[in-house]
């Protein structure tokens, strides 16, 4: 075991900065006071809380900070969409997603269609795009809400939400449009005045932009049809009760001037990363290349092998990555977004998530470079569908393939 970490897994979570770190203590330790208290002690909490809102409304663009609503995170946020989009439009009763959402989305829409909602599932093609025409289609009479992310967790695809925000206003203006921007926040401008005009509600969460995990921010355009979802004190203004998570809250605006004023991710990371493996490893395709990407995502398919097994090897390393099919609920099935995209199952078996953040550094690339190829090499060297000899995979077995030998 490696005692050095080389942390690549920054779509799940991302470490805490040293200047939000710092700019939160105070508001745990002497500033501890609760921001709707009336004495004079406690207002420097409730100016903090309205400074970091100041932040993360400059971050995403939005006019006006008090269209920012803190919360517990992009779980609660997208809950707190949809459902109060629904609720605001209680004559509308048909709701528009996709296939490749995070379960934040997936798993409300489902919920709803147990109450009596009806859904829409658009689908993605081969390199994990939607087709605008499909999503025109879609609109009914009643839909009231359509959520759509803005780049995907595990493959870093990035949907034009601004042109397709435009799209649905242009059918119907009283559709609700959410887009769940957790991927995007801190890694792309954005721009809710000028290409994201259209977009009504959209939801963020820290931890995926060097704050702390539990707190997150939803932007409600003003005028936007949607009803708070958790009711309770006034806090946020009616729209979100619950006492304040002042120092989190702090660390989040603090959060949104670094990565404004940090460098953005470049793609020359991602792209080095990619050209090596490509050149040293056959049989392996980049899912999503097709379509524009993050620049800190790579979801790579190895062809025939497993890919919690890389991610094993990779961590005997001290490197952690994430594996694109982690077994759901006991079961062998890859992720819905790689079977969505109809990557071959024993490609999506062996699809490896690397992301990077703003602190990635190059020797930690070239450390991946380093050992996966040994690793792949390894790890084909014991599968029943590889052909060391010729380094291929074997052509005198069938391979079954969701129903079908190929
Ligand atoms: N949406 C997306 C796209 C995400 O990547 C995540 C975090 N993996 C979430 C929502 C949920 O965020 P949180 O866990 O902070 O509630």
């Amino acid at each position: 075991m490696n005692d050095r970490i080389i942390y690549l897994d920054n779509n799940a979570t991302t470490p805490v900065a040293d200047e939000v770190l710092q700019a939160m203590i105070p508001f745990l330790k002497e500033q501890f006071f609760n921001p709707s208290s009336t004495y004079p002690q406690a207002r420097k909490a409730a100016e903090a809380v309205e400074a970091a809102r100041e932040s993360v409304a400059r971050l995403l663009g939005a006019g006006s900070k008090s269209e920012i609503i803190f919360n517990g995170g992009a779980t609660e946020g997208n809950n707190s969409a949809i459902w109060g989009a629904a609720r605001a439009n209680p004559a509308r009763r048909h709701v528009i997603t996709t296939a490749v959402e995070h379960p934040a989305v997936l798993e409300v829409v489902r919920e709803m269609e147990r109450e009596g909602f009806r859904a829409t599932y658009l689908p993605v093609n081969r390199h994990g795009m939607l087709d605008a025409a499909d999503l025109i289609r879609a609109i009914q009479d009643d839909t009231a809400v359509v959520s759509i992310m803005h780049a995907n967790n595990e493959t870093g695809v990035i949907f034009p939400i601004g042109e397709l925000a435009a799209l649905v206003k242009k059918v119907d203006p009283d559709v609700v449009f959410h887009t769940d921007a957790t991927q995007t926040a801190g890694k792309m401008r954005l721009d809710l005045q000028g290409e994201l005009k259209n977009v009504d509600l959209l939801t963020i969460s820290g931890h995926k932009l060097h704050a702390p995990k539990g707190v997150g921010a939803m932007f409600v355009r003003r005028g936007s049809r949607w009803r708070p979802w958790q009711l309770g004190g006034h806090q946020e203004r009616g729209r979100r009760a619950g006492t304040e998570n002042v120092a989190s809250i702090v660390g989040l605006g603090a959060a949104a001037r670094l990565v404004m004023t940090h460098p953005n991710h470049s793609t020359a990371m991602r792209d080095r990363l990619e050209k090596a493996i490509k050149d040293q490893i056959p049989n392996l395709f980049i899912n999503g290349e097709g379509a524009p990407r993050l620049a800190n995502t790579t979801n790579v398919a190895f062809e025939f092998v497993e890919g919690e097994s890389i991610l094993l090897a990779l961590n005997d390393h001290g490197i952690c990555v994430s594996s694109g099919s982690a077994c759901t609920s006991g079961s062998l099935d890859p992720s819905h977004v790689l079977k969505a995209m109809a990557v071959p199952f024993t490609a999506a078996h062996g699809s490896l998530r690397i992301s990077t953040s703003m602190f990635s550094t190059d020797d930690e690339i070239d450390a991946v470079i380093d050992v996966l190829p040994t690793v792949i090499a390894r790890l084909r060297a014991i599968s029943p569908y590889w052909d060391v000899r010729t380094n291929s995979p074997r052509t005198d077995v069938d391979i079954f393939i969701q129903g079908k030998y190929r």
